[in-house]
Order: C-alpha cells, then sequence, then structure tokens
C-alpha cells in the first residue's frame, strides 16, 4: 500500500492499539500485537530506528558485567533473548568472539564465565576459554603488556540495530491490520473514557491527521516524558537519560577480527570495547554520562573523543589514535529511570507503567530484549482491556532463491529475498550493481524504499544500510548517493528540486 492510501485508510480505523514511538520497542511491539491479532498502528516521528535504536552498541548479549552486581535475572532472560535472536534473525543477528585481556587473577572471571555459560549455553557459541598471555599478544600485538596475565575469549551477538527494527516493523506488517507510518510527529493526545484520539503532523506534506485506537501505548524512550506531558502537562519528569558516544575507524587502523574488552583506564570502572563491524570498520564505546538537553540534539563533545581514545590508546599504547583517524561518530541516549522517582535503577532493566485507563508507557531495557519487552507489555494490556486477540501465523514462504547474489541470502529474511527477486523479474535492470565498487544491487535500494519505508536518501545510507559508517571518506561516495538518489527519485516521484535538496543534504 502507498504511503498516502495507507494514512487515510488509518484515519478511518478504529485501532486496538497505537503505538507512539518507532525505536525497537515500539517495533516489538508492533510486531507482538500483529501476530495476536490487534488492529494496531504505529507512529514515528522521523525515521523508524532513528532515536537511540540505531546508537547502540550493536550488541545481542546478556550483559556480563550485571553479573558483577548479581542481577541474575535481568542476564538470564537476555541470554535467552540472544539466543532466539541469533535463531529467529541468523541474517541479522551474527556470533562474535569477544577477547578480554586479563590484568589481573583469572577466579572472578572464572566464575563470571561459568555463570554466563550456564545461563546462556547455545549450540552456535562456542564455549568460553582462557587464552595465555602470548596468544593475546598475538592477536593483539600493539597491546600494554605491562601486568597482562592473558585474557578470556568468550562469545556474544552482533546486529545492525537500525536494520533490526525496519526489519521487525516489516515483519509486522505483512499481518493483516497491521500499519506503521514515519515522518510523523504526535502533537496532542486526547484520553476519551473509551478510547484516545492523537493528533499528528506530517513531516513529509505538512498535513496533520488524527487516528483513534482503544489503548495508546507510548514507546518514546528518552522522549517518554514530553510523550506524556501531550495529554497531561504537569506530568512529574521520570526519565533521566545518559550519553553514550561511540567513535568509528577504518579496519586499517586496527585490524581486528574479534571484538576486544578492555578497561576505560580512566579508574571510572567503566569497560570499552572495540568491535569489528561492517564495511571495514571498527566500533569503539562508549561513554556514559548523565544528559538533560533536548533528546534532539545529541551530540559528542571534545570530552567524549578525548576520553574514548585517550582509553584506547592506554590500552593499546602502540597505536596512536588521534581525531583524524576518526571516520564517523553517533551519540545515542540510554533512556534510564530517574532513581529519585523509579525504583528501577541503572541496570538497564525496563518498566510499564499505566498512565490512565487507556494510556501506558514502557520504557527503558535493552536492544536485545525487545521481543521480552513486548510480552510482558500485551499481557498486562490485554489482561485490563477487553481486546479480542486471536493467534495469526505468517504464511509460509515458498522461496525460490536461484539466481540471487550470495550477500543478499545472507542478509535477508526469505520474505525480503523473495522480494527482492520479484523486482529483479519486474525489471531485469534491477540487477545490476548500485555502484561499481560495492556489491549492492538496485533491487535492495529498490525493496528498501517500497518496503522498508525509507523516505529520505539519509534513511538508506544510515539505517537500511551503514554506508555512512564505513565509507564516506570513500572517492566514490558522491557517485553512491547520486545513485542512490536517483532511484529513490524513481520510486517516490521526487521533482528535480526535491533530488538535488536531498542529495546535497547527505553530502553535507
Ligand atoms: C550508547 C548506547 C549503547 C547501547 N548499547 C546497547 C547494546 O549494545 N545492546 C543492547 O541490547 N542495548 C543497548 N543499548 C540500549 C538500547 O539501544 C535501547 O534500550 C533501545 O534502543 C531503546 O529503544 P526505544 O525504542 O525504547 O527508544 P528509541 O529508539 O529512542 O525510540 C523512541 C522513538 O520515539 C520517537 N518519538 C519520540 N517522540 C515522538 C512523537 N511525539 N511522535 C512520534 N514519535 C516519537 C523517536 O523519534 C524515537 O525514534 C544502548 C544504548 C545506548 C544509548
Amino acid at each position: 500500500m502507498q504511503r498516502k492510501d495507507k494514512i487515510k485508510h488509518a484515519v478511518e480505523t478504529q485501532f486496538d492499539l497505537i503505538i507512539i514511538g518507532g525505536g525497537i520497542t515500539g517495533a516489538g511491539v508492533l510486531k507482538e500485537a500483529a501476530e495476536n491479532g490487534l488492529k494496531t498502528l504505529l507512529i514515528e516521528k522521523n525515521d523508524f530506528g532513528s532515536g537511540t535504536s540505531s546508537k547502540s552498541g550493536k550488541l545481542i548479549h546478556g550483559g556480563l558485567r550485571y553479573l558483577q552486581n548479581l542481577q541474575f535475572k535481568i542476564v538470564r532472560e537476555s541470554l535467552s533473548e540472544r539466543n532466539w535472536l541469533l535463531e529467529h534473525y541468523e541474517h541479522l543477528v551474527k556470533p562474535l568472539e569477544f577477547i578480554f585481556p586479563l590484568y589481573e587473577s583469572k577466579l572472578k572471571f572464572r566464575i563470571g564465565m561459568i555463570l554466563y555459560q550456564l545461563m546462556g549455553k547455545h549450540k552456535a557459541l562456542p564455549k568460553y576459554r582462557f587464552l595465555n598471555k602470548q596468544t593475546v599478544v598475538e592477536k593483539f600485538p600493539e597491546i600494554n603488556t605491562q601486568g597482562l596475565k592473558g585474557g578470556v575469549s568468550y562469545y556474544d551477538g552482533v546486529t545492525n540495530d537500525a536494520r533490526l527494527v525496519t526489519e521487525v516493523i516489516f515483519e509486522a506488517e505483512q499481518f493483516e491490520n497491521t500499519h506503521a507510518l514515519s515522518y510523523i510527529e504526535v502533537t496532542n493526545i486526547t484520553d476519551e473514557p473509551e478510547f484516545c484520539s492523537i493528533k499528528c503532523k506530517d513531516k513529509i506534506d505538512e498535513k496533520e491527521y488524527g487516528f483513534n485506537g482503544k489503548v495508546i501505548v507510548n514507546c518514546t524512550g528518552v522522549w517518554t516524558d514530553r510523550t506524556l506531558n501531550l495529554f497531561k502537562p504537569q506530568h512529574s519528569k521520570i526519565m533521566a537519560p545518559s550519553k553514550g558516544v561511540h567513535l568509528v575507524f577504518s579496519i586499517s587502523k586496527l585490524n581486528i577480527k574479534s571484538a576486544l574488552v578492555f578497561s576505560s583506564g580512566a579508574n571510572d570502572g567503566r569497560m570499552f570495547y572495540a568491535l569489528p563491524w561492517e564495511y571495514n570498520t571498527v566500533i569503539l564505546g562508549t561513554t556514559d554520562t548523565p544528559f538533560n538537553g533536548s533528546p534532539d540534539e545529541v551530540n559528542e563533545d571534545v570530552t567524549d573523543t578525548e576520553y574514548l581514545l585517550n582509553g584506547i590508546n592506554g590500552f593499546l599504547p602502540e597505536s596512536d589514535f588521534t581525531t583524524k583517524d576518526i571516520i564517523y561518530s553517533f551519540s545515542g541516549l540510554r533512556p534510564l529511570f530517574d532513581e529519585k522517582v523509579s525504583s528501577t535503577d541503572k541496570t538497564r532493566d525496563f518498566k510499564i507503567w499505566w498512565n490512565s485507563k487507556n494510556i501506558i508507557s514502557i520504557s527503558g531495557g535493552k536492544l536485545s530484549t525487545f521481543r521480552a519487552m513486548a510480552k510482558t507489555l500485551l499481557n498486562i494490556v490485554v489482561a485490563k482491556k477487553t481486546l479480542i486477540t486471536r493467534q495469526i501465523n505468517q504464511s509460509m514462504i515458498q522461496n525460490n532463491t536461484s539466481n540471487i547474489p550470495q550477500h543478499i541470502l545472507n542478509s535477508y529474511s526469505p520474505k525480503a529475498v523473495q522480494l527482492i527477486k520479484t523486482i529483479i523479474v519486474e525489471k531485469p535492470s534491477n540487477e545490476e550493481r548500485v555502484i561499481e565498487e560495492l556489491v549492492i544491487i538496485k533491487a535492495e535500494i529498490i525493496f528498501a524504499v517500497k518496503y522498508l519505508q525509507a523516505l529520505k536518501i539519509e534513511d538508506i545510507m544510515l539505517r537500511r544500510f551503514s554506508f555512512k559508517y564505513g565509507l564516506n571518506n570513500k572517492n566514490y561516495y558522491t557517485e553512491l548517493v547520486t545513485n542512490i538518489g536517483l532511484l529513490m527519485q524513481a520510486e517516490l516521484g521526487w521533482d528535480n528540486t526535491t533530488l538535488e535538496k536531498e542529495i546535497t543534504h547527505c553530502l553535507n
């Protein structure tokens, strides 16, 4: 369905649930509601996943460090979700080895590793093992060897967070009566006795719309307080976000195949990690500082960058990382609760609470636990409201994968592969590469526009693909942006002024 038809249909529908916020939390709730046969609409004010959910550390993990605080329940639940994701999203959630060089006794780590392994055993993940000093030095020749005793190797999952969000939304929209709309901002919420209505502003065509639903689910993460203020202006603040910054380097600067975990070196008890990632990059993170500004304007400052560079230079003294080596950086806000008003502390646990008879909020948690969060929320909603649920199964996909390039089979779900194939059958030239230097073909861009609702070039460059992370310093970058713009123009009917504006915006 085209966007304008979808909006028209949504305006005329009385939904069971309206979800505000298209990050991983909203996406998870949308999919869970769809599978339970509820009529559901999701509204996102920017691109899907453009909030915290595209600025995470990309780990699908149990949270080894929470074991230190004896938070067994959260670790067990996260590991069980990690294992489920490794199986059900194997094209998006991949196993990765983590190596933690040890400068102290192995005993503490041995206990931690045994517990982590026991709680989250998975057939695709090799068992942890201790490494001797020589092996660690061979793997990381630039490492600070003073006091180095050896290391420990263990496995967790890694993903592309933004793609995970759009994939979950895409899957949800395969069910009847399930819709997601991006670039529409909720500007007002009215709570009636039996239902709620929301007013929205469409940022694409500048029009205003209203939608109705029996229950509103507020999934706006660090915007939670702002959203609650839309219907209860005296609402007292509950969120206390913390900022996390990541820096991206070329793998040629730090040639690693496993992720490295190490101390920040700043005596603050924080751990950093360097993660080999897409397009030959390494992601280094992260910081954790209280944030009081507007969640719409989050940027790293010199202190953040220096803190991260000092950390890696202390750990790998031979490497000498400088600001010149940074090819991209991103900053996100953790949706944490204010400890003064919430008993949920900074453990990354989530919280669900009713704000009125028909409005419920869910916030906190982790990318890794989105499904468990959504299931808990839906149980609470269904127990209180008279919503008729029924188990719906997605139709089986008859997958014919002949002639599909291998990179597509490795990185898309079977349903997506089928749709990409259809795009090629309709027009064989869509099998051509977008630019010669990359394996990505035109049909993948068209798929991202048609089915993953990319509406701006930046949505493609940053969130449907992560071109901006690793390719923005390449000489073919302008050609890539332009060719993507031309494909989007054909799909979305842009005039030349819009195309030019989009390209310019993306290149600046
Ligand atoms: C630095 C950092 C590292 C992290 N690393 C990890 C990790 O490695 N692994 C892990 O599991 N978790 C990690 N997390 C946690 C995880 O990223 C978050 O818990 C999760 O992304 C939060 O998702 P969300 O959907 O609740 O919020 P968001 O992704 O922020 O989504 C909320 C959405 O609501 C939208 N919105 C707001 N107001 C409105 C409105 N009025 N109308 C319509 N839409 C609106 C916003 O645009 C936004 O897209 C990390 C977090 C940070 C900050």
